[in-house]
């Protein structure tokens, strides 16, 4: 199936009779007729259902949906993208381990690692992603287990050379994971760049419509863990949770690592989406194939409407030719990038905000990525305790503007930009 089928027909198919939607099991718990053929499924001898905190159904029939669309071989769903980015690094490193990730990732996958999880005593160096192979090649230490990246960095908007990261990851026996929600796996998969995992947080794109946090773990299935089997004790030895289960002997480079996401980390954690989450997230995947083509469309007008405007001060978008990140981007995403842009007014910060009240149609949202248009001002909002001189050393101009262009008429948007410029 091509991508625009898997967006509709991948992770459920209705028997004879059954639902044409993809059921809602509203349930926390599974009935069985014996004892013993639970103990089967808590030894992880047979599959099936016990308990929602670990596993329900229509997660993991929309889980597998995203694994077709990503070309991965297993999936599964998490409460939130914060979620799926904790779990598929702890999943592979824990206390006295190190992870090398790039410098240019969310905001709040930043503070997960340089904060929380340095706290649980994994150690995190950050790269400038487009630093020289020397400086890439001598971040590697003997208890690297990961490395992390984002296609599409939010809000920075730079791309992530996901072949050249893969390559250096893969000669140290480490497999690279990407954040993949900007880019969607429609306009770009990094498992065919090399990427071993792939995380999204299904609250923008992938939803679309505002309606639903959630975040989403793939793993391609190419990772070797019993090639590398000294660095990944968790995956290539017994578990003593599960009976001695060795995870790559047992679920194969297929099936391993998810496995032992849901069967440790889930059990231990309970970050499970909620179905009826799962399912409005099925709604949103159905059409993704349609939209993300009109996201990206809509943001090449905007992105070139600012360009040309007199009262803008730059504009940031990889779509646009003088983007230091458009060859790369068409390399990766020769359809298209994603929706957001980010822009300065002539004026600073006071006509940043100045310009953001003005705005009729676009909303002043912390959010991104969905169909309704949002601005968002991070130097008065999400930033706001910073000086203009720390908000540069972070890396967000004081007068840095954040659009998400959604999929309204985008001559409605251009005149909204246009008035609230004007004004
Ligand atoms: C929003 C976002 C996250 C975090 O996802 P939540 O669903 O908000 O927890 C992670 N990565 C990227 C690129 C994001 O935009």
């Amino acid at each position: 199936m091509r991508q625009e089928t898997k967006c509709i027909q991948a992770g459920y198919t209705p028997k004879n009779g059954e639902s044409r939607m993809i059921p809602i099991i509203q349930s926390t718990t599974f009935k069985y007729d014996s004892s013993q053929e639970m103990a089967k499924l808590f030894d992880l001898e047979k599959e099936g259902y016990f308990y929602t905190r670990l596993q329900n159904p229509t997660n993991d029939m929309v889980a597998a949906k995203i694994a077709a669309l990503e070309g991965g071989t297993a999936g599964m769903l998490t409460s939130s993208g914060q979620a799926a980015s904790f779990f598929s690094v702890f999943n592979l490193a824990g206390a006295g381990d190190h992870v090398i990730s790039s410098s240019a990732i969310y905001g709040g996958t930043y503070n997960l690692f340089h904060v929380t999880m340095r706290r649980m005593g994994i150690d995190f160096t950050f790269l400038d992603p487009d630093c020289s192979d020397e400086e890439l090649e001598a971040a590697f230490r003997p208890n690297t287990k990961a490395v992390f990246g984002e296609t599409i960095a939010n809000p920075a908007l730079t791309v992530f050379d996901i072949e050249r990261w893969a390559k250096a990851a893969h000669a140290h026996g480490v497999p690279l994971i990407v954040d993949n929600t900007f880019a969607t796996p429609i306009n770009c998969r990094p498992f065919e760049w090399g990427a071993d995992i792939v995380i999204h947080s299904t609250t923008k794109y992938l939803d679309g419509h505002d309606a639903a946090v959630g975040g989403c773990i793939v793993d391609s299935g190419n990772f070797d863990w019993m090639a590398h089997a000294d660095k990944y004790p968790g995956l290539t030895t017994p578990d003593e949770s599960y009976h001695g289960i060795t995870y790559a002997e047992r679920f194969g480079n297929a099936g391993a690592y998810i496995t032992k996401a849901t069967a440790q980390l889930m059990r231990d954690l309970g970050s499970i989406q909620a179905p009826m989450n799962a399912f409005l997230l099925n709604l949103g995947l159905e059409s993704l194939a349609v939209r993300i083509p009109r996201h990206c469309e809509n943001a090449q007008r905007a992105a070139e409407f600012l360009s040309g405007h007199s009262k803008v001060a730059w504009v940031t978008y990889p779509g646009l030719p003088g983007n230091p990140y458009y060859e790369r981007a068409k390399k990766y995403m020769p359809d298209g990038t994603c929706g957001v842009i980010s822009f300065g007014v002539k004026g600073g910060r006071e006509a940043a905000e100045s310009f953001m009240s003005r705005l009729k149609i676009a909303m002043i949202a912390t959010h991104v990525a969905d169909a309704h248009t949002c601005v968002l001002h991070p130097a008065s909002s999400t930033h706001r305790q910073m000086t203009d001189e720390e908000l540069l050393a972070a890396g967000v101009a004081p007068d840095l503007i954040r659009l998400s262009v959604g999929l309204e008429n985008i001559d409605d948007i251009i005149e909204d930009l246009a008035q609230a410029l004007e004004g």
